[in-house]
């Protein structure tokens, strides 16, 4: 091969981002030549290559806008501590065939019982089957949205999100939604409405959902539009928290009362 040859053909694959074949190009050559390996053997190697590291990039940048605050597989969820959860369901969730359809999930109960880690274990098969999903709690978005609201730009911010083909949104429930917000988060629900899966969880029941809006009406119309297509995972039990503490019989004082 001419060294002119040779410059163009990495030039090349460094122009059209080919890192993985640029990188091993060399090696690959001298090998193929060295065995009379035929050329498109090399070219399939070549091609495997590139193709794998594009999908672990992929996959890392999708797990970084997924914004996860802390990694909880599905594989580490114990179902025998919790057995209010029908594991039969979460098998059926963990197809996606509900990110698929543009479904919503809602994980309900006490604090401690794994609504976070069973919200982030779908979002990490999500994102490991190729669809970007998104992380929040509602007190950020709450945040966030307020400010959206308040520089009009409301619509863009919405339009953003559809980008997510699965939007987790964790922890309704802890701080009410003022009026404003509460029109912003049924906005949102009607936005990905039959389209787009969301996530939800939440310490309150759904007869409780008018206190965290403030609203009687918008928790009709928001409640309406996600349990339409959505399946609600019930928990009843002991925080997994306590586990370990009772099983060392350190309870917290506040629980101790509350026996007595
Ligand atoms: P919640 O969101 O319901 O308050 P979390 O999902 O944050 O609860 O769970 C609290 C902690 O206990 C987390 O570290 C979580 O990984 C763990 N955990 C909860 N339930 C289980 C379970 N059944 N199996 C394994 N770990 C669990
Ligand atoms: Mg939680």
């Amino acid at each position: 091969m001419s060294n002119l040859v040779y410059e163009r053909l990495h030039q090349n694959l460094r122009d059209l981002k080919m890192t993985a074949i640029e990188e091993m190009l060399d090696n690959y050559l001298e090998i193929a030549a060295r065995e009379s390996t035929p050329v498109m053997e090399v070219l399939d190697r070549l091609m495997e290559e590139e193709k794998h590291r594009r999908e672990r990039l992929s996959l890392e940048n999708r797990m970084k806008w997924a914004g996860f605050p802390v990694r909880k597989d599905l594989d580490t969820f114990e179902f025998s501590f919790q057995p209010s959860i029908d594991a039969e369901v979460i098998r059926d969730l963990r197809t996606l065939r509900f990110v698929h359809t543009g479904e919503n999930v809602v994980f309900l109960g006490p604090p401690g019982v794994g609504k976070t880690h069973l919200a982030i274990g779908l979002g990490i098969d999500a994102v490991k089957a190729g669809f970007n999903v998104h992380f929040t709690t509602a007190s950020t978005l709450i945040e966030r949205i307020r400010s959206v609201f308040l520089k009009d730009a409301l619509d863009t911010y919405l339009k953003n999100l559809t980008r997510f083909r699965l939007l987790i949104i964790d922890e309704i429930g802890y701080r009410p939604f003022d009026a404003d917000a509460a029109y912003c988060f049924f906005q949102l629900v009607a936005h990905r409405y039959e389209r787009l899966s969301t996530v939800f969880t939440s310490n309150k029941s759904y007869g409780s959902w008018g206190e965290i809006f403030q609203d009687q009406v918008i928790a009709t119309a928001i409640l309406d539009r996600i349990l339409h297509h959505c399946t609600t995972v019930n928990i009843r039990g002991d925080s997994f928290r306590l586990k370990d503490r009772k099983r060392l019989g350190i309870v917290p004082p506040e629980l101790k009362r509350e026996k007595s």
